[in-house]
């Protein structure tokens, strides 16, 4: 997978590209990531990327000129086949199943709104996908591709060292996951669940599916009438709606 990210501060991303599981995504070549500084395709001597709104109203807003400039130069010949994604509170809500189908991809490329946001010819005659990743405003859209990048990389074969983690992620099957524990098997007055000691497997498995259905019943119903469930997973639900 090869990421282009256009941004106005591409150090910011020097430190979270370059640790853990992205740094060894990206020595192993399971990823490539090219930062491009948007300043550089800005026209004339003070290379500006920003200008005040029509219609008045305070702060600046970047202009188009740089951005498509930038992309065209970027993607060359290949810019109808790579989803050109802008950061944007507006888009549609990043997701696990959104960073599934994003990783479907060979190549992607993000852009970066910064200061009031980016002039709407970028969202609507440039960009072919718009995604915020909550509902809330970051400063820039940096920190959101930095999220874009990391939560598709680890669904990317080859990058994580179990490649089933993945399946049991939170949100991979529309649920949250069940909880772990590791040792001391007592800590501070707290023991583990029994049954994590009983090496019976099939009774783990069965109280792991439970948890993560009581769990996501508890902290997040909005999720649960899209997640994929069993006639047993509804016999549970149904039993804990009737004690709750
Ligand atoms: N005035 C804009 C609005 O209300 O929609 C917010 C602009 S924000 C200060 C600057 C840039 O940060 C945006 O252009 C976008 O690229 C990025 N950004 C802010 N919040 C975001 C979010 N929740 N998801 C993705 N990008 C975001």
């Amino acid at each position: 997978m090869h990421f282009d990210i256009l941004t106005l501060f591409p150090g910011l991303f020097a430190g979270a590209f370059d640790e853990s599981i992205i740094k060894r995504a990206r020595e192993s070549g399971s990823i490539t990531i090219a930062l491009h500084n948007i300043r550089d395709y800005a026209a004339g001597r003070h290379q500006v990327t920003d200008d005040t709104p029509y219609g008045g109203g305070g702060g600046m807003i970047m202009k188009p000129d740089p951005i498509f400039a930038a992309t065209e130069a970027v993607l060359g010949e290949q810019a109808t086949a790579v989803p050109i994604i802008l950061l944007t509170p507006g888009g549609r809500l990043f997701r696990q199943s959104v960073a599934r189908e994003l990783s479907r991809h060979n190549r992607l490329l993000l852009i970066c709104g910064r200061y009031e946001g980016v002039d709407e010819r970028v969202h609507q005659y440039l960009a072919t996908d718009e995604i915020s990743i909550g509902d809330y405003v970051l400063s820039g859209g940096e920190i959101a591709a930095m999220v874009i990048v990391d939560a598709v990389t680890r669904l990317l074969p080859g990058v994580l060292g179990d490649p089933s983690a993945t399946f049991e992620d939170s949100h991979a099957e529309g649920l949250l996951e069940y909880p772990h524990y590791t040792r001391p098997p007592t800590f501070r007055g707290h023991p583990v669940p029994k049954v994590l000691l009983s090496g019976h497997h099939a009774e783990i498995t069965r109280w792991r599916r439970q948890q993560a259905l009581r769990r996501t019943w508890e902290r997040r119903p909005d999720i649960l009438a899209s997640a994929h469930l069993t006639e047993q997973d509804l016999a549970y639900l149904q039993q804990l709606q009737g004690t709750g």
